[in-house]
């Protein structure tokens, strides 16, 4: 049976007011009971607190944005796994291309946060993806190599199971121009071996997320794609209506 992971990342949108509203709309679309398909909310920080009470009794799991990796201290403005973990997040996403891009992180430091999620009990997705001009100079598979070498380093065999892998072309994000099923398979096919090469025992069970302009009108042909185990949702995730679509398009394929 397919398993999908479906995460809504919010980026720098909702208060906690507005992330109520929208949390209490996703979760009158589920069942208390609803195990299909995992859902993932990534609130901002500030309306996570807010969030899980909305969402508290459902199977619907919260997740970080971004973390720091060390564990406490005089590191002003950062967050810390076990401040999120004590939120109720179980994942947390790591090196998002607008944090490579706007905020400097390179490979080293996504590995470094990944291993600490790890360390802390939660669950690392973990985002890789090439730039327009990398895709355009033929070097999206020599990119998509380095950065799972470099962000995987020194991650055990264990450990391996709970990491998500989550494939986002950043010129896919935010321009509403998915990248084509072809892109997809090619690309997630290509991870799915790396990983198999990485982690013999687990490589062909971690799921491995697309995302980039995932809506309702794209979202049941790419999570029918082999090798999507899930989407990471930007953008439509803010709109109930559409992430309910998206997760409910997943269902066809686990057979209900
Ligand atoms: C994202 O933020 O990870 C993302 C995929 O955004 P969007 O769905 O808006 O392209």
């Amino acid at each position: 049976m397919r398993k999908y992971l479906i995460a809504g990342n919010w980026k720098m949108n909702t208060t906690a007011e507005e992330a109520m509203e929208i949390s209490s709309k996703i979760k009158a679309a589920f069942p208390y009971d609803y195990n299909k398909i995992a859902i993932l909310l990534c609130p901002p920080f500030t309306s996570i607190h807010s969030v899980s009470g909305i969402i508290q009794g459902t199977s619907i799991a919260l997740g970080g944005q971004n973390c720091y990796y060390e564990p406490k201290g005089a590191f002003t403005g950062e967050i810390s796994i076990n401040m999120l973990g004590h939120l109720g997040c179980s994942h947390i996403i790591v090196g998002h291309s607008e944090r490579r891009k706007y905020f400097h992180e390179n490979d080293d430091i996504i590995n470094k946060k990944a291993i600490a999620v790890l360390s802390g009990n939660l669950k690392p997705i973990i985002c890789i993806g090439e730039t327009l001009e990398e895709r355009q100079e033929g070097k999206t598979f020599d990119i998509l190599q380095t950065q799972l070498e470099q962000c995987l380093k020194n991650i055990s065999t264990d450990n391996s199971e709970k990491i998500t892998i989550a494939y986002e072309p950043v010129w896919a994000i935010g321009t509403g121009l998915a990248a084509t099923p072809a892109q997809i398979a090619e690309a997630h096919h290509f991870i799915r071996q790396k990983l198999i090469e990485i982690f013999p025992v687990h490589g062909q069970q971690i799921l491995i997320q697309y995302g980039g302009s995932v809506d309702s009108s794209n979202c049941k042909s790419i999570l029918g794609i082999e090798n999507v185990g899930g989407a990471l949702v930007g953008g439509a995730s803010l709109k109930p209506d559409v992430f309910i679509d998206i997760i409910k398009s997943a269902e066809f394929y686990v057979g209900v």
